[in-house]
């Protein structure tokens, strides 16, 4: 049986480069793989299997019975139907260990680094595989995604390293200007749904039992999003009414660096308690903050204990 490849739900870039390139890395290595995803890929990654002649993961709903590979998370959360009957062969990723297990050994490489197409890069290595040259290109283009062109907190000495090899082997002279081409791509939002743009990047976190939604959408100026915040307001109720105890949507300026965060909670002044900022009716700015995983949910998982 082949094992499917797969990043989280709302599948970003890294989820669906990370699965490509792990794909890709598994079979040369003589293991049967087929790269998989929870979902479509948004537009900028789009625009990255476009700009390298790459084709998207394929589809599933359902993992009952299969043999899965991780890539990009390993939470239950992020996981997909029929993941208790599916057997995890792998992880590789660079988020905090969440709370898949598994009944046999598996093959886990999980680093503090800013993506997981650094951990892959490293593996290709490890592994004496070489990196294609389309593939190259969309694991750079993912560590740019996943670093915000490398000003995130996340955003490590080997995240930058990865990203030079990359280049060389992708051919790209100027990554910067790579990376804000991809930018304003991602920070296109007419015509888009306000719905599409909540769950674009979303994900729920158990927060000392409060389940918790936190998005984000990153843009290249924020006055982008002035005309649908009421839109975004509203959908974000929708999102808590279905049983949340908050949603906050992250509304991230990669140039000023920081956050607009919008609110709807049962209790607002968890906000106040995580970030010591006092919101103005349903929202808050947040300078210098970039990263859910390595600012925004360590705060809040402080504030609700
Ligand atoms: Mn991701
Ligand atoms: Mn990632």
């Amino acid at each position: 049986m082949s094992t499917l490849v797969l990043g989280h739900m709302n599948p970003d870039t890294d989820s669906i480069i990370a699965s490509l390139a792990a794909t890709e890395l598994l079979n040369k290595r003589g293991i049967e793989a087929v790269a998989a995803a929870q979902g479509d890929p948004t537009p900028e990654s789009k625009f990255v299997l476009e700009k390298f002649g790459l084709t998207a993961p394929k589809v599933i709903a359902d993992v009952a019975g299969k043999d899965i590979f991780l890539v990009d998370f390993s939470d239950l959360a992020q996981a997909p139907k029929g993941i208790e009957t599916a057997v995890v062969k792998g992880i590789f990723d660079h988020h905090k260990l969440g709370d898949v297990t598994t009944s046999s050994p598996l093959e886990a490489v999980i680093l503090p680094v800013g993506c997981t197409c650094t951990v892959l890069t490293k593996l290709y290595k490890y592994f004496g595989v070489e990196i294609p040259r389309n593939i190259a290109g969309g694991m750079l283009c993912a560590i740019l995604s996943d670093t915000v062109i490398f000003k995130s907190p996340t955003c490590t000495e080997d995240d930058k390293k990865a990203v030079e090899e990359l280049a060389k082997i992708a051919g790209v002279s100027d990554v910067t200007s790579l990376g804000l081409e991809m930018f304003k791509v991602k920070s296109a939002v007419d015509g888009t749904p306000a719905k599409d743009l909540v769950f674009r990047d979303y994900k729920d976190f158990n927060m000392n039992g409060n389940k918790v939604g936190i998005g984000q959408l990153e843009v290249v100026d924020l006055s982008i999003l002035d005309k649908v915040k009421p839109a975004l307001q509203e959908e974000i109720a929708k999102v808590k009414a279905e049983g949340r105890h908050s949603v906050f949507l992250l509304l991230t300026d990669i140039m000023k660096e920081g956050s607009q965060m919008l609110i709807c909670s049962d209790d607002a002044s968890v906000v106040e308690k995580a970030f010591g900022a006092k919101p103005q009716g349903n929202e808050v700015w947040l300078p210098g903050v970039m990263s859910r995983k390595k600012q925004v949910v360590p705060n809040f998982e402080k504030a609700f204990k």
